[in-house]
């Protein structure tokens, strides 16, 4: 039998890291087990904007977790640059939720009236910003909605978490888990391992767990193609963001541009047709676009639950194994008070009651029709 951890965490995206660091930090024995590389899938595909505000479409649940983990960042960004020497790109600017007419103007209002976050009318959004297409009323300006690179995030988390203790596996695939007398055997391509409690942070790939547990439960993918292009001879600063299309400036000179939303579709591979919307879209905020030159193409899985809303917490029947998947289009924004709460529920420590029973895996109709 192999060695025993405290927690075997199955899943080495930006949750099962973020997951593990926390975990770690207070001394508990922790191992990741990755079937790639760590960060390799969906974290990897996204733009890493840390959107509670430009996401926010519930100001009871989403708002108050998503912004405690947008602030984590803030002190994240040093406390894992002095761990590991990995920088975050946690890069300022915010975004302008843009508005074309009076109707998608009074869309924003609501979220205008929101402290944080401020109407700003065309022309002085295009004295910021004079690439933005003339054809806008305004936008909704985000200024603490910033962006991070997910995969230094997920790499300092997998070095942080290292340096205080826990084993990283990387290409081994977890196959089972099988438990016998109160502790877990987790059967991977590396050989057995023991462990007393199970954290599933497998992504979109959660199901196949899901099943071994009982659970009825489902994630589904929504497939998101993006490109990036070489910013030349314009400045942005901002991110620019209209119906679910952003353009996003990134620190290394090039825009993130995307993404589309296709259901229930497992390729990761972008389409033609997918970019070509991407592009169109773009262009429609950000003219000058057509003459940049391509950086790179991908295509990544949002783990899209029944609600939106992830599953954070036990199973309903064994507190031993716990759940922190389907965290759709906001897992980069949402890693950190993710992490702290499976820390905090590990260790028994007091959790949001109303954030547990938001996030509870067997909350009301969990089965997608
Ligand atoms: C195009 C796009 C843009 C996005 N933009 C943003 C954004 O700007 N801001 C934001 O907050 N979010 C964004 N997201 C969403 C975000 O990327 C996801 O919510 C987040 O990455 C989910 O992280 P995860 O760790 O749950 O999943 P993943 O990163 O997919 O990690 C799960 C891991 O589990 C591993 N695994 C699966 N099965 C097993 C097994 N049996 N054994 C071992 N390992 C296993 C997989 O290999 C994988 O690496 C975007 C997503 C996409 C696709």
């Amino acid at each position: 039998m192999g060695k025993f951890y405290d927690v075997a965490v199955i899943g080495g995206g930006i949750i099962g890291n973020s997951i593990a660091y926390y975990l770690a930090k207070e001394k508990v024995s922790t191992a990741v087990f990755e079937s790639g590389q760590m960060g390799g899938k969906t974290t990897s595909a996204a733009a890493g904007m840390l959107g509670a505000h430009s996401e926010c479409d519930d100001l009871e649940v989403f708002y108050p977790f998503a912004r405690k983990s947008q602030q984590s960042y803030a002190i994240l960004e040093q406390e894992l640059r002095d761990l590991t020497g990995i920088d975050i790109r946690k890069t300022a600017g915010g975004i302008y939720k843009l508005a074309f007419n009076e109707n998608e103007k009074q869309e924003l209002l609501p979220l205008c009236s929101l402290q944080t976050v401020e109407w700003q009318d065309a022309r002085f959004i295009r004295q910021a910003e004079p690439a933005i297409t003339s054809e806008i009323l305004g936008a909704a300006y985000i200024e603490e909605d910033v962006h991070v690179l997910p995969k230094a995030v997920c790499q300092s988390f997998c070095q942080g978490a290292q340096i205080y203790g826990a084993d990283l596996y990387e290409f081994t695939h977890v196959y089972d888990i099988q438990k016998n007398g109160g502790i877990f055997n987790v059967k991977t391509q590396a050989g057995d391992f023991e462990a007393k409690h199970i954290v599933v942070a497998s992504g979109v790939w959660s199901n196949t767990f899901f099943h071994q547990l009982g659970l009825a439960n489902r994630i589904i993918p929504v497939k998101g193609e993006c490109l990036s292009v070489w910013k030349e001879g314009i400045q942005l600063q901002h991110t620019l963001f209209h119906e679910h299309c952003y353009i996003v400036p990134r620190s290394d000179g090039t825009l993130v541009i995307g993404a589309t939303m296709v259901e229930n579709n497992w390729s990761e591979k972008p389409t033609i047709g997918g970019l070509a919307q991407m592009i169109a879209k773009a262009k429609s905020l950000l003219p000058a676009i057509e003459r940049m030159k391509v950086a790179s193409i991908w295509a990544g899985l949002r783990p899209q639950t029944f609600d939106g809303r992830p599953f954070i917490g036990h199973h309903p029947e064994d507190d031993q194994i716990l759940f922190a998947a389907g965290h759709f289009r906001n897992g980069i924004l949402l890693a950190p008070a993710t992490g702290q709460m499976i820390k905090d529920f590990i260790l028994q420590r007091k959790v949001d009651e109303g954030l547990a029973e938001a996030f509870r895996i067997n909350r009301k109709s969990h089965v997608l029709v």
